[in-house]
């Protein structure tokens, strides 16, 4: 099942929530700051131990990788980096997929039947929302396709996004 609902991403009761994190993964703004706010300094300790692919990169734009969500109350934060928008001719859009395509994984091997997407990409990272909405439907889509049993919830902060969410689900 998928559907969007409007409210904040660390409330939610689902067994993981997925973060809008940067290849460091130790904190940010928007979402990235809210998860960590809520879940507490244990969620920091997890992903420094997360070990580095590179210097300064936990983990690269477009992958995934998960821990517990300590004071939140989903069970798993997982985390992936959305790509930064530059003119959509960057590869943005399949690294966007990817962010989905790999969350979806990690809850998969996890066990998750549920799981929460902010809108991955759409704040900070300036990444048009009707394009990256499309992109997280299909996503979604697709992988339902192949696993029914995962509830997948597009979490909208704001209510324009959440409009686009709901037009692109009714297709
Ligand atoms: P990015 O750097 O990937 O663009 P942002 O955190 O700036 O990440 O924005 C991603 C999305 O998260 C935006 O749509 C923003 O409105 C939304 N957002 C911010 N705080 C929350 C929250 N507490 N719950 C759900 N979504 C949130």
């Amino acid at each position: 099942m998928i559907k969007a609902i409007k409210g904040d991403i660390t409330k939610l009761e689902v067994d993981a929530i997925v973060n809008a994190a940067n290849e460091l993964m130790l904190g940010g703004g928007g979402v990235d700051g809210a998860i960590h706010d809520a879940a507490g300094d244990e969620l920091f300790e997890a992903c420094l131990k997360v070990p580095e692919v590179r210097p300064g990169v936990r983990c690269p734009t477009g992958q995934a990788r998960i821990t517990p969500g300590f004071k939140l109350p989903a069970k798993f934060v997982i985390h992936t980096v959305g790509p930064v928008y530059l003119d959509g001719k960057h590869g943005e859009s399949a690294k966007l997929g990817n962010c989905y395509r790999n969350s979806l994984a990690l809850a998969l091997e996890n066990n998750c039947k549920s799981i929460a997407f902010p809108c991955i990409s759409t704040g900070i990272y300036g990444y048009p929302i009707e394009e990256a909405a499309e992109i997280a439907c299909s996503e979604a889509k697709a992988f339902l396709a192949q696993h029914e049993n995962i509830e997948i919830v597009f979490c909208c902060f704001l209510n324009r996004d959440k409009i686009i969410y709901d037009k692109l689900l009714a297709q």
